[in-house]
């Protein structure tokens, strides 16, 4: 599994919370199926964003974007984002996204000119598949104006820059474009094709098409990814959560309001797929709501033990009923609000039926609610 990481050259925010803990849970519950998750994440240091950044400050770019990379690292850390398997720079796989380059003018789709390397998206029919975009809609939204482009569509693959930021390359000194950073990372790492492929949903266009088309005519292998998922935006009172609106909520700065599980709470009150609203109210709901679960989780703890039970059976069923209720929502395209439902009646149930059960069952039932509670992350 592939995740869009972030581009280092601020603070992570809400927005990046919001794909991040989204594709969190995914791997926790894919892990509580018993799947082992292979969970590779780039970051994006070679970035026009990143240069600008650095230009401005009068900083190096590599050197601001690692103190961005650490503060992001510890931001997931301290969200309880703990199942990346790998974590992979774009400026130390420059020598895999030369070969790509390479590779797509060897096939044809590829042309130099006089700024760079463009991928023609005419030689690639189904561009535009992902994102249900037709080829005329595909002209209208240009892409990186630049006059020595065959087609308004075309995208850049390298880019050509004498100074600053750039690496040696068979087409002069330059910077890879950002597409072919993430196939260069993803394919040598987990191959030609592999499982899940996710990110933001503003992210399938141009973004995705282009991995696809990139991918797919380098190798002939199809599909280069078996199942892309894409998380909704988050919105503050209907706007979009970004710095160009002044809106932003940096992670480290809602983390000193709430913990980690009460973000984690509000965050799954939300399916990944639809758009996702913040407002200090619902997260005053959530605290409250996350609290009332952690109320019947001590009740149910407390309650002693009795020797022998009755109604084990009626208790093993309630348990198994629980379970298999959890899962139906997670299976279905990973509910997560529909999965809190059941936690909350199973916790009720616990703390009603807690005194009339012995040792063995209540520490069955208790493991059990533990181990659903671990896929959204919170109540451990
Ligand atoms: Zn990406």
């Amino acid at each position: 599994m592939f995740v869009c990481g972030p581009t280092v050259y601020d603070y992570v925010h809400l927005g990046h919370a919001r794909t991040y803990l989204a594709f969190d849970l995914i791997v926790r519950y894919l892990k509580f199926l018993g799947h082992r998750v292979n969970f590779l994440m780039n970051i994006t240091d070679v970035a026009e964003r990143v240069v600008q950044r650095a230009e401005r400050l009068k900083r190096d770019p590599l050197q601001l974007a690692r103190e961005y990379e650490t503060a992001f690292l510890e931001d997931m850390k301290a969200l309880g984002i703990k199942d990346i398997t790998r974590f992979e720079r774009a400026s130390d796989s420059i020598p895999k996204m030369i070969t790509q380059v390479g590779g797509l003018i060897d096939r044809g789709v590829a042309y130099e000119s006089e700024t760079g390397v463009y991928f023609e998206v005419k030689k690639f029919p189904k561009f535009g598949q992902l994102s249900g975009l037709t080829h005329e809609e595909l002209g209208l939204r240009r892409l990186e104006l630049c006059s020595s482009k065959r087609n308004p569509e075309d995208f850049s693959l390298w880019r050509k820059y004498g100074e600053g930021l750039a690496w040696d390359s068979p087409w002069g000194r330059g910077r890879p474009g950002w597409h072919i950073e993430d196939t260069a990372i993803s394919m040598s790492i987990l191959g030609d094709t592999y499982d899940v492929h996710g990110g933001a949903s503003e992210l399938i266009f141009p973004h995705h098409e282009a991995e696809i088309a990139q991918a797919e005519a380098l190798t002939g292998k199809v599909p280069f990814v078996r199942y892309w998922l894409h998380t909704g935006l988050l919105n503050v009172e209907g706007r979009k959560m970004s710095k160009s609106l002044g809106n932003v909520v940096r992670i480290r700065d809602a983390l000193h309001e709430s913990s980690a599980a009460e973000l984690r709470y509000y965050f799954a009150n939300f399916h990944y797929r639809e758009p996702m609203v913040f407002s200090k109210e619902k997260l005053t709901k959530a605290k409250q709501k996350l609290e009332s679960l952690r109320t019947s989780l001590s009740q149910f703890l407390a309650a002693k033990p009795v020797e022998s039970t009755k109604e084990k059976k009626r208790i093993d069923t309630l348990v198994s009923k629980a379970d298999l209720s959890f899962r139906r929502q997670m299976n279905n395209d990973f509910n997560a609000p529909g999965a809190l439902e059941v936690l909350h009646i199973f916790a009720g149930e616990l703390a009603r039926f807690g005194s009339r059960m012995d040792q063995e069952t209540k520490e069955t039932a208790e493991v059990s609610l533990r181990r659903m509670a671990d896929v959204i992350g919170i109540l451990s």
